[in-house]
């Protein structure tokens, strides 16, 4: 890919059932088709057709495939089918420069929509909308497009008039092209039609680009000079204008099709090449230094030094492992030797791939911007980044949000054991928020997410994608443990029965800290402890705080500071000064008010009105404090902080509250003090004593 500004790498999202998968084929088949239009020399008979046809349909459901439209390269990347806050959609969010919103026509902007559409808002990935189904009884542009205003609070810029309606649906009207786009009854997309626009719809279509225009005009001071100067923008203005609006965010192009009747597909195309972004419109990319965890910069061109980040890793029947990567600087070439940020160890790239929907074509390198495959990496995982040897950096952050919930997992057959820990490994290696552990006492495997939700889905995939079946546990919250205020504690570990002893003798202050896990410095002289043994005493601080004071849950929020202690000639070693911070530690922990904290989520209900009284009675009881209420047509939308404690089987309580009509989602927010009454009962349960410090 030479022209960097041809290249787009964008990715669909949609509510259930909107029609995103429809959406895709159509896309794949049409691009597929037109570029091989002009092989009709080649002898693609219709049976070879056919076959790369089927073909197509498990490459589908690939991670990223490539094709030609008009001159320009897409990489259309998968996106997670869920919403739950995962790395997953995080690391997809940051590979894709653009994303295409597929809402249905008849129900418009659906609540699921919202959750993806915001998680595309906070990464400021540029969107542009189709509203799909323009064939369904119910259809209506006018409906979907005011929804996109309410629900989402965005500005969306429609640049298309529907042709007929409903199952009358033939085509669009271009409104700033001035041309109209329509498909037979029976059709395969291939028999579109440019025609002037229909002399019954002049009218609307005159209408809604002026409002287009004016909108335009508004999002940009340039533009606006312009239209104050000539009265109207030019058709390249507009576009030119829109995209840059898009980029921005300001604006949201808005088109419609019928994905199911291949109709507007075409159109489609062309505006996720007008107007979704070029990797060289976006700003740099950000990372750390894997060490000195400094910010750096990358400019997106193949000039700045190789990074790269791998955003899956597949098993190919055919090529052994693969993995796609997405170059973001410089040039990752086959048969160079590259490092891993993660690992910090050396990889060699045997060979790169360009993905296409019907074949994979083996290139020399990858460019910045571009995506593909790359086969020879042996230590290397999903999230890892691949850099320049000379040149270190870490594209994903290093540090993920601690699970907030977990819960036992058995298989339903004894003899799947292996299997089901080895399937857990791999969900665990792609996804940092997803751990697998086995406790030592009960012998029990244990898995832990971000939610409910998150852990619900990844059982679903070892049904789904290797038809294993298991058993879970009842969830359980993953409290945190920390302190109420500052202490002084001293530990000693000092063994001297002759021979060689053990000397080791540290006093630390420790204090509670509002954020993260720990906070380590130390204000002592290397007279009094030999400065190599204070990353001894640190792994003695963390040894102890895996394993908390009150009930064993880790703690957090600690700072301790070295500030006093005393050596010994011989016998001081690291073991004795690791175990002395552990004393000290464990001794100050009773001593400092210990606390027990709760994770909190932060939760939005949306609920037709006539539900509201029963659903705000219902989170007044699990305790959740309600935030902010606001009415989007005809429902309320709630956003409060929940307990996840308080939350298990919220989402039946909510159904027959509402009889089916309300949703719900939640995240993880942050960790609070759990209020005494409640961290009692937790006490009590697993105890079997009251609180005590
Ligand atoms: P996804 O869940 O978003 O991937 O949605 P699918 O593409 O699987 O579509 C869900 C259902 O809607 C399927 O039964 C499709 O055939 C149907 N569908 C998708 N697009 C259209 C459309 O444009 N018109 C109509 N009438 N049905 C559609």
């Amino acid at each position: 890919m030479d022209n960097l500004e041809k290249l787009r790498n964008i990715g669909i999202i949609a509510h259930i059932d909107a029609g995103k998968t429809t959406t895709t084929e159509r896309i794949l088949f049409l691009a597929g088709k037109i570029h091989r239009m002009g092989n009709v020399d080649d002898g693609n008979t219709t049976t070879d057709y056919m076959t790369q046809e089927r073909e197509r349909g498990i490459t589908i459901v690939s991670a990223a495939i490539a094709f030609d439209w008009k001159g320009y390269r897409v990489n259309l990347i998968d996106t997670p089918g869920h919403v739950d806050f995962t790395a997953e959609v995080e690391r997809s969010l940051r590979v894709l420069d653009g994303v295409i919103m597929v809402v249905c026509g008849v129900a418009g902007v659906q609540p699921q929509t919202e959750t993806v559409w915001r998680q595309a808002e906070r990464y400021g990935v540029p969107r542009i909308i189709s509203v799909n189904k323009m064939d369904r009884v119910g259809a209506n542009l006018d409906n979907a497009v005011q929804t996109i205003s309410e629900k989402l609070g965005a500005n969306p810029a429609v640049i298309q008039v529907p042709i007929g309606a409903e199952a009358d649906f033939r085509g669009v009207c271009d409104v700033i092209s001035g041309k109209a786009y329509t498909w037979g009854e029976e059709t395969d997309g291939t028999d579109m039609v440019e025609s002037n626009i229909p002399e019954d719809l002049a009218e609307t279509v005159e209408l809604v680009r002026s409002n287009l225009i004016e909108i335009v005009a508004e999002s940009n001071e340039e533009a606006l000079g312009k239209y104050i100067e000539n009265g109207t923008l030019t058709s390249d203005e507009i576009k030119m204008y829109l995209r840059r609006a898009c980029v921005a965010g300001k604006l949201v192009p808005v088109v419609c099709a019928s994905a199911f009747k291949y109709k507007g597909i075409q159109p489609l195309l062309s505006a996720i090449t007008d107007y979704l972004p070029s990797p060289l419109d976006l700003p740099p990319v950000e990372g750390i230094h894997p060490k000195t965890k400094e910010v750096i910069k990358r400019n997106l061109n193949s000039s700045d030094p190789m990074s790269a980040l791998i955003f899956k890793t597949v098993s190919d029947t055919f090529l052994g492992s693969m993995s796609y990567v997405r170059v973001y600087s410089g040039v990752l070439k086959a048969g160079s030797h590259v490092s891993n940020s993660t690992t910090g160890k050396k990889e060699r790239i045997m060979r790169c791939l360009h993905l296409f929907a019907d074949h994979r074509e083996d290139v020399d390198q990858l460019e910045a911007g571009d995506i593909g495959g790359i086969l020879g990496l042996k230590q290397s995982h999903t999230g890892n980044t691949l850099h320049d040897p000379s040149h270190p950096i870490s594209l994903e952050r290093m540090e993920f949000p601690e699970p907030v919930i977990s819960q036992t997992i058995e298989p339903q057959t004894r003899g799947e054991l292996d299997k089901v820990i080895k399937v857990l490994r791999s969900y665990a290696m792609e996804d940092p928020t997803f751990v697998i552990k086995n406790d030592e006492e009960t012998g029990e495997i244990i898995i832990s997410g971000m939610g409910e939700l998150h852990l619900d889905i990844m059982v679903s995939r070892m049904k789904i994608e290797h038809k294993l079946d298991v058993r879970t546990g009842v969830p359980q919250v993953s409290y945190r443990e920390t302190i109420g205020k500052e202490v002084t504690s001293r530990g000693r570990y000092i063994r001297q029965t002759g021979g060689k002893g053990q000397y080791g003798d540290v006093t630390l202050r420790i204090y509670p800290i509002p954020d993260g896990n720990l906070e380590f410095s130390s204000s002592v002289g290397g007279d009094k402890i030999p400065e190599q043994y204070l990353k001894d005493i640190e792994l003695g601080v963390k040894d102890a705080m895996m394993s908390g004071k009150i009930l064993g849950y880790p703690v957090v929020r600690l700072g301790v500071e070295v500030v006093d202690g005393s050596f010994h000639d011989v016998d001081s070693s690291s073991i004795a000064y690791r175990q002395a911070a552990s004393i000290a530690i464990r001794d100050g922990f009773s001593k400092a008010e210990p606390v027990l904290l709760e994770p909190i989520m932060s939760l939005q209900v949306i609920v037709p009105e006539e539900y509201l009284g029963d659903v705000m009675a219902g989170l007044n009881k699990r305790r959740c404090k309600v935030q902010s209420m606001e009415l989007q047509g005809n429902s309320q939308v709630i956003s409060a902080l929940a307990p996840l404690s308080e939350m298990f089987g919220y989402a039946t309580d909510l159904r027959s509250a509402t009889q089916g009509r309300g949703t719900h989602s939640m995240e993880f927010k942050k960790l609070e003090v759990t209020p005494p009454d409640v961290r009692d009962k937790v006490v009590l349960a697993i105890r079997g004593i009251p609180w005590q410090q």
